[in-house]
């Protein structure tokens, strides 16, 4: 498909068709980072720069229970933190930036992750995506979350040739629904790391074939495509774009996404 000559109406309506094909093939998609009020999620997300959810995942349920307030981040034990954080790399700055953004709630909003975006961009390690992130989980605000996946993948779509995040955040914004920002945001970036990926994107296993003008990205050829997928529901995923499951290897089911 061309996408030279489609008009706002016909963008919008592609949008919402890419959109509803999401929720079908993603029903399993949510925040991966695991958390159960918003401090664990602000933690959680500052862990996660330049780690895997899953690593991060592994680490926070001590972390969790060593430190359960911001206050506890504050006047934590910098040698202590770091070692606790380190299988997620970077730790010196994130621990730099865990006990800034305790001091910082302590200090300026009595302890509590403020739930408005105004006020979580002004906290230390805390940008326009993670405070997305935490409002759209831990708040139910909704919020776009334009990380890497979500950049490339609304790329390739054509819904955007902006390059800013605050840019594309706005521009797809404006095509969905708000009540849907939040799952929308979740179901792309679970695309991107099961199926559209950076290097080798499963086109010929992929349901969104007919909607995306970059289809052909990647194999277009169903046998090669299908050990492209990723994840436990990888065989669901061939399934849904019409492709024999039995032509997913256990090793996609079981791969670590991204
Ligand atoms: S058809 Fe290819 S490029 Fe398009 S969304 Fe699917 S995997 Fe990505």
């Amino acid at each position: 498909m061309t996408i030279s000559s489609e008009t706002a109406l016909g963008r919008t309506r592609r949008a919402r068709r890419i959109g509803r094909a999401l929720t079908e093939a993603h029903p399993d998609a949510h925040c991966e980072l695991d958390h159960s009020s918003p401090l664990e999620l602000a933690v959680a997300t500052i862990l996660s720069a330049q780690c895997t959810d899953k690593k991060v995942n592994e680490v926070t349920p001590k972390l969790f229970v060593r430190y359960p307030s911001a206050a506890d981040y504050a006047g934590a034990d910098r040698t202590e933190l770091e070692e606790l954080i380190r299988p997620t790399g970077f730790y010196r700055n994130k621990t730099d930036s865990l006990i800034k953004l305790g001091q910082a709630l302590v200090e300026r909003y009595d302890g509590q992750v403020p739930g408005k975006l105004a006020d979580l961009v002004t906290l230390p390690g805390i940008g326009r995506k993670t405070a997305n992130v935490i409002l759209g989980n831990a708040f139910g605000v909704p919020g776009i979350t334009v990380d890497t996946h979500f950049q490339r993948l609304v790329g390739r779509w054509g819904l955007t040739t902006q390059t800013d995040p605050v840019k594309i955040e706005h521009e797809i914004g404006a095509l969905f629904p708000k009540r849907e920002w939040t799952m929308l945001s979740h179901r792309i970036i679970f695309h991107g790391r099961r199926v559209c990926h950076a290097r080798k994107p499963a086109c010929g296993a992929c349901t969104l074939a007919k909607l995306c003008p970059s289809y052909g990205t990647g194999p277009t050829e169903p046998a090669l495509a299908a050990k492209l997928l990723k994840g436990p529901r990888a065989r669901d995923l061939a399934a849904a774009a019409g492709v024999d499951p039995a032509l997913v290897p256990q090793q996609a089911v079981v791969a670590e996404v991204p």
